[in-house]
């Protein structure tokens, strides 16, 4: 019977598991115990909208305290500097997976050229806008957006929350871990205390003290589909001739691609490559010559993609990057860690807290198929991306393994960019990118289909109506600036029973 559980680490992944269990489950003892001088990864910041979603939806969180402590930028989505076109944006609203009522098809088939302004939001990010505003003028904000965060001050926040939820934060280092039959029987802290619990969240990073070290699960390595092993990370303050843009940039680079990161006054840039085929030295330098502004201190991170075999095991269950890791190219990380943490709330709720070998099975089948669905969209997003021949991309393009996508390809090759390709997409109605996500990567990087759709000049002249009225609508968007001004003036309200705001 679980009764207290103890988090072994305080980055975003430590302090949401504790704030999920203890809210959801207010009756069970949380303790995070974390060592301030490993400290945190310090980087991770941008978001999908699952992350709000379980912010301010299921944990209830106000909207108003986050804004305040956490400064979020919103970020409708990604530019991809990919493929052929000169540059696609994949919203987080639905721009693919959508008919015009006046229409014979879907809307992928008349993007195949150009492909802008398809939805409102499309079409605010294609003006470098935010939000369309409402009658007073104030900013519309809706659910499709997620955020740019800046990691130190995300984690500072969520332990705000934690204690404030009434979860006990233990500074120290675990220095060691005693076995027990239950799986681990105690961790003992460098201060010579001993840490007892009925379930332990590792949630310790890259170093996956009990899941990987403790317990020596087998990690799975995604090295047949991800190439990239290595970030560079840097950034600048942001200039007067640099507006805040309302979305992530991935841009196309020699040996792997770099993102840029838009916070209120810093540009967070950085680039994921391969050792294999570039130097940390030449990466570097790729990265001054192409970012001439960059500032700070360019820091290397080293990583491997992958996932732990099971991630719940015995008495642990693996949180964040102790559980596994793919690079930020559609930054799921925190869309990841929330589902995790939700998962583990539900199969303790529905086991009444006795967490038995069927609900663990359960959980490692369903965390490693998140997991891999996570894998075989980014590999995807390799094995297309025609933009440049350099040695690595031509790898890429030749030897990224996306088999499990065979059938969804085999359809889309002949039919294009046709919705039925939900019916063969990995996991179905469960995939985290649903068919949107893969019919925006496909047309976007204009990958080809059999016969193109010829259509008629009644059906051209409604989609141009259709996608002159979603510009009109967004010629009016406000920027982030005028945006942020708003929701950070003390008289701005939320309301969190709502999607929407409002403004008093
Ligand atoms: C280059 C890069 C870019 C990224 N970009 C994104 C992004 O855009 N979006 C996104 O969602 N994610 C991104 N991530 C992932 C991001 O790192 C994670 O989402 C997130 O920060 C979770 O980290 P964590 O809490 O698992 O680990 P960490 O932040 O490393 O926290 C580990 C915690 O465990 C503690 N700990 C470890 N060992 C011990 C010990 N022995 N005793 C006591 N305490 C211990 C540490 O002190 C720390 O508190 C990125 C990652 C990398 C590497």
């Amino acid at each position: 019977m679980v009764k207290n559980i103890l988090v072994l680490g305080g980055g975003s992944a430590g302090f949401l598991a504790a704030i999920t269990l203890k809210i959801k489950l207010p009756q069970l003892a949380i303790r995070v115990v974390r060592s301030k001088e490993i400290g945190v990864i310090g980087v991770g910041e941008g978001t999908t909208p699952s992350f709000g979603r379980h912010l301010f939806g299921t944990l209830n969180i106000p909207r108003a305290a986050f804004y305040k402590h956490a400064r979020p930028v919103w970020k409708l989505g990604i530019r991809f500097l990919w493929g052929p076109r000169e540059r696609f944006d994949y919203t987080f609203s639905p721009q693919l997976d959508q008919q015009i009522p006046t229409l014979p098809r879907p809307n992928g088939y008349y993007c195949e050229n150009e492909f802008r302004d398809v939805d409102i939001s499309s079409a605010l990010m294609n003006r470098d806008r935010v939000w369309y505003p409402q009658e007073d003028g104030a900013p519309n904000v809706q659910e499709w957006h997620g955020f740019h965060l800046e990691n130190t001050l995300l984690v500072d926040v969520l332990e705000r929350i934690a204690r404030e939820a009434g979860v006990e934060i233990t500074d120290a280092t675990v220095s060691n871990v005693e076995r027990g039959p239950q799986g681990i029987a105690a961790l003992h802290l460098d201060d010579g205390r001993k840490l007892e619990a009925d379930l332990y969240v590792d949630a310790s990073g890259f170093r996956s003290e009990l899941l990987g070290k403790t317990l020596e699960v087998p990690f799975e390595s995604f090295d047949k589909m991800l190439f990239c092993n290595r970030a560079i990370v840097s950034g600048w303050d942001r200039q007067d001739d640099e507006p805040i843009l309302p979305f992530t940039t991935a841009e196309t680079m020699d040996a792997g691609w770099a993102w840029k990161i838009e916070h209120e006054n810093i540009i967070n840039r950085g680039y994921v490559f391969s050792s294999d085929f570039i130097s940390d030295d030449q990466a570097c330098a790729e990265f001054l010559r192409k970012n001439p502004r960059i500032t700070r201190e360019p820091r290397v991170v080293k990583f491997r993609s992958g996932r732990y075999q099971k991630m719940c095991v015995d008495n642990v269950i693996a949180i964040g990057n102790a559980s596994g890791f793919v690079e930020p190219l559609e930054a799921t990380a925190l869309m990841v860690i929330c589902s995790q943490c939700d998962s583990l709330v539900q199969s303790l709720h529905h086991s009444g807290m006795e967490f038995g070998p069927a609900m663990r099975d359960f959980l490692n089948g369903h965390l490693g198929i998140m997991w891999d669905n996570v894998r075989d969209f980014l590999a995807f997003h390799y094995k297309f991306n025609t933009r440049l021949s350099t040695p690595f991309w031509k790898h890429a393009q030749e030897d990224t393994d996306i088999s499990p996508l065979d059938e969804l390809m085999e359809l889309y090759r002949e039919n294009g960019p046709t919705g039925l390709l939900r019916y063969k997409l990995p996991n179905g109605p469960e995939n985290d990118f649903g068919i949107e996500g893969y019919l925006v990567m496909l047309l976007g990087m204009k990958v080809p289909w059999k016969k193109s759709y010829e259509s008629s000049p009644s059906e051209r002249h409604a989609w141009q109506q259709h996608i002159s009225k979603n510009a009109t609508i967004a010629q009016r968007g406000l920027t982030v600036e005028e945006s942020l001004k708003y929701v950070h003036d003390p008289r701005w309200q939320w309301n969190d029973a709502r999607p929407a705001t409002s403004a008093t």
